[in-house]
């Protein structure tokens, strides 16, 4: 029978090594740079109106994998077959499921909503989450890692767009334009891409460093063809700057 290799006995464990002051200084003033320089292209976007916190967390599960027009579709179409969350909560699933559909995913997205809702109706006893607004920004994290389906990203969503705290949600489109730029390693995965670009990013930016890079991601920094020879980014990019033969598509 074959075992899982484990660690040898007396090893010691390997700790993650803190960088150092100047490396992250020296990240943040890329960061600061990339900023400037998108701003530079995009201006400074404004997010929709905020939502409250239980609106913005079901309309972030709605916008996964999809594009915001679809989003956007889906989450009409939902307000135009329920007339609140407690009907949404009582709906057959299959019926959710319908309203949904053109936002893609949708058995697992109506399954994620249901099971959201029904642990919100069980932690506060109605259908709100208002009460998030007196949180701080790790007890809202504490309070809503519990609910299943709900990862960082989404968390971040809730935090940045409907409690306005400065939390900086990485998606597919931030993580692969911030590798890229080196901004973040290439080993990184999503979790640690929340905690480096948090550490480097002005809380006063993080919103529209966030818009501002999924914007750029979706025009320029595309994941399969980067237009690196058109890209005012280029000179802080460690991708852009490699020659053509090394420039291998992103997985992401
Ligand atoms: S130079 Fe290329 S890889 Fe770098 S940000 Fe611009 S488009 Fe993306």
């Amino acid at each position: 029978m074959t075992r899982a290799a484990g660690p040898r006995a007396g090893a010691r464990p390997r700790l993650r090594r803190a960088a150092s002051p100047g490396a992250v200084e020296a990240r943040r003033a890329h960061t600061r740079r990339v900023l400037a320089a998108l701003e530079k292209m995009y201006g400074r976007p404004e997010a929709l109106p905020p939502k409250d916190p239980l609106a913005e967390l079901i309309f972030t599960i709605l916008s996964q994998h999809t594009s915001d027009l679809n989003r956007d579709r889906a989450w009409a179409s939902l307000w135009q077959s329920f007339a609140s969350w407690d009907e949404v909560a009582r709906a057959p699933r299959r019926a959710i499921e319908r309203a949904i559909r053109m936002g893609g995913l949708a058995p697992t997205k109506s399954r994620v909503i249901r099971e959201v809702l029904e642990e919100v109706k069980r932690r506060e006893g109605s259908y709100t989450l208002d009460r998030l607004a007196g949180l701080s920004m790790d007890e809202v994290e504490r309070y809503l890692m519990g609910f299943k389906g709900v990862g960082l990203k989404t968390i971040r969503c809730v935090q940045v767009f409907s409690l306005g705290q400065p939390a900086f949600p990485v998606d597919t489109h931030v993580f692969r334009v911030c590798r890229r730029l080196g901004l973040i390693p290439e080993t990184s995965d999503f979790e640690a891409a929340h905690r480096l670009l948090a550490e480097v990013t002005p809380p006063s930016e993080t919103l529209v460093f966030h818009l501002n890079l999924i914007r750029h991601g979706r025009l320029v920094c595309k994941a399969g063809r980067p237009a690196c020879e058109r890209c005012p980014l280029r000179p802080e990019c460690r991708y852009g700057r490699r020659p053509l033969s090394r420039r291998i598509p992103a997985a992401h």
